[in-house]
This record gives structure tokens, C-alpha cells and sequence, in this order.
């Protein structure tokens, strides 16, 4: 089966790697030249615009950093639905608003073309070794019969609803993983400031009620001063931004979402922008005028 997949960024290089690695061959397509030259290398095949990816597709894999970008790689000009035809499958992995996953997917159903919203959660690592947690929304019978393309990049695949599901699911993932690594800094600035070591810290709590996966992921890096992305805060910002809209249209309120998006915002304003979200401990460094080591 022949796949597309648009947008080779940090997660879509990886992805699509081990998508042919398991088999399948691939149309690609980036607005970086060096990004499609690195996956033709590895055996894609390249096309100059979304329009002729979908033209020699039957299956279009999007992987982009937000709603915009979807919504014009898929529905503008030289886009996916220009070369697409009925019956064309359209996976949407990118971490969108689950109100533009809707909006797109009433645009494409109207020409007889289906979608999913199937964003992952792992980061690059996981991406690189196709163990990524997928989290996927639209109908059950599309979910199932490609199943067997988003395994091959992921170690699970979980549907989770309607289209605009998977979206609603990863808002809640990012959610967690912003507020988990607020709550880290948070205790690492306590113990630094007054005089236990942090490693230490880190090393005789990581065991028990508060060991995570992201205290995992994250305090050896601070620990480390590395705050190379990983996954960056403006892109957390974009996920908060998500969440934030999301729940206002719902008519609900997330008060520590709003918090942590305040301190991401006065990160971006201080140059932080590009660094891992685990820089989020420089908030707290800079209020006690400590650094944690
Ligand atoms: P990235 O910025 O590294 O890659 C995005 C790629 O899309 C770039 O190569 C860019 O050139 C390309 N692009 C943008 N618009 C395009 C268009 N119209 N046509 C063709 N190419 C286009 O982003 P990333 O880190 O790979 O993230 C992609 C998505 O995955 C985002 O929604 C992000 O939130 C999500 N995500 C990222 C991570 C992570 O750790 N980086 C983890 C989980 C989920």
C-alpha cells in the first residue's frame, strides 16, 4: 500500500522511517528540502506539493504543528483535497484543536474522503523507536481497518471516540505532562533552596507515589542544565492554547492549566521558547533566585 505522509518535522522524519521499515511505500512531502532528502535517502519517494501526494495516494498521513497548517495542507491551495480522490483515507497524527479536527473533517467528507484524529504522545525518542502512544478519533470501522499503519509506528493505538476524540485526548495528555513538570520544578526549587541536594531528591522519591514518567523524563534534564527540545515550549503553548479554547467553548475552567500557561508565556517572553518544556523549571530558578543543582 502506498502511503503520503506530509510533514517530516522532529516526530514525521522518524515516523515515516518505520513506517517503511514495516513495509509500506511512501510519497513525502515538506516544506524543507533537507527534511525530504533525508527520507528519500531512506527509500520515499518525494512530491513537490500535498495536491500530488493525495494524486498518487491512497492513504495521506499528516504530521504538522497546528490547526493552520492542517487546514492548509489539507483543504488550501496545491493541498490534499486537490489531488484527492473518494475513498481516499486521510490520518491527521498532527496535535490539532479538536474543534478544527471537526471542521476539517465536514469539509472532506462532502467529497467521499474519510479521516481519523490520531495524535501521539512520546516524543522523539519513542518516535524513533516506533513505541509512540496513539490516540485516535473518527469511525470505529475506519480506526479498525488501519489499525496496522499507525502500529507500525507505535507501541499502542487506542481508540478513544468520535472525530475530534483523539485531539480531546491528547489536550488531556498535555495537560498532565504540563502540570506534572510544574510540580516538579516546584519541589526540586524546594529542596535546592533549602540545601538538600536535588539529585538525591529526585533519586529516593522517583520509586515511590511521586515517580512518574515524566519526573523520569525530565528532572535528569534539569538536573543536566540540557534544555535542548525534546518538545519545545512554544509547542506546549500551542497544546495549552488548545486546551484552554477547548474548555471555554465546553463551558468548563482548567484554573492550573491557565497558571502553568502563564509561566510558558513569561518563558517565551524571556528567549525560552525554542528550549525543551522541562525549562519550565528556569520559572521557578528565576523567582528564587536558585538554580537547581
Ligand atoms: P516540527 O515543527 O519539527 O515539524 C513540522 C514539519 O511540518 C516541519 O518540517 C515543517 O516544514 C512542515 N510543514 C509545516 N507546514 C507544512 C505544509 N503546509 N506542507 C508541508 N510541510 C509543512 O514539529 P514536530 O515536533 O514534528 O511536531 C509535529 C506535531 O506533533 C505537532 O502538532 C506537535 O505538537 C506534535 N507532537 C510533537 C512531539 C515532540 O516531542 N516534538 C510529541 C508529540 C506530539
Amino acid at each position: 500500500m502506498k502511503i503520503g505522509f506530509i510533514g517530516l518535522g522532529i516526530m514525521g522524519k522518524p515516523m515515516s522511517k518505520n513506517l517503511m521499515k514495516a513495509g509500506y511505500s511512501l510519497v513525502v512531502c515538506d516544506r524543507n528540502q533537507a527534511a525530504v532528502d533525508d527520507v528519500v535517502a531512506a527509500g520515499a519517494k518525494s512530491a513537490a506539493t500535498a495536491k500530488a501526494v493525495a494524486a498518487e495516494c491512497d492513504v495521506i498521513i499528516t504530521m504538522l504543528p497546528n490547526s493552520p497548517n492542517v487546514k492548509e495542507a489539507v483543504l488550501g491551495k496545491d493541498g490534499v483535497m486537490e489531488g484527492a480522490k473518494a475513498g481516499t483515507v486521510i490520518i491527521d497524527m498532527s496535535s490539532i484543536a479538536p474543534l478544527a479536527s471537526r471542521e476539517i473533517y465536514a469539509e472532506v467528507e462532502k467529497k467521499g474522503v474519510d479521516m481519523l484524529d490520531a495524535p501521539v504522545s512520546g516524543g522523539e525518542p519513542k518516535a524513533i523507536d516506533g513505541t509512540l502512544s496513539v490516540m485516535v478519533g473518527g469511525k470505529k470501522a475506519v480506526f479498525d481497518k488501519y489499525y496496522d499503519i499507525m502500529k507500525a509506528m507505535a507501541g499502542s493505538v487506542v481508540y478513544t471516540g468520535e472525530i475530534g476524540a483523539g485531539n480531546v485526548t491528547k489536550l488531556a495528555n498535555q495537560v498532565i505532562v504540563a502540570l506534572n513538570i510544574a510540580a516538579m520544578s516546584e519541589a526540586l526549587i524546594l529542596a535546592t533552596k533549602a540545601g538538600v541536594n536535588p539529585e538525591l531528591v529526585y533519586q529516593a522519591i522517583r520509586g515511590g507515589l511521586a515517580g512518574s514518567t515524566v519526573l523520569d523524563a525530565k528532572a535528569p534534564m534539569v538536573l543536566n542544565r540540557n534544555f535542548k527540545p525534546g518538545f519545545r515550549i512554544d509547542l506546549h503553548i500551542k497544546d495549552l492554547q488548545n486546551a484552554l479554547d477547548t474548555s471555554h467553548e465546553i463551558g468548563t475552567s482548567l484554573p492550573l492549566t491557565a497558571a502553568v500557561m502563564e509561566m510558558m508565556q513569561a518563558l517565551r517572553a524571556d528567549g525560552h521558547g525554542t528550549s525543551d518544556h522541562s525549562a519550565l523549571a528556569c520559572y521557578y530558578e528565576k523567582l528564587a533566585k536558585t538554580e537547581i543543582k
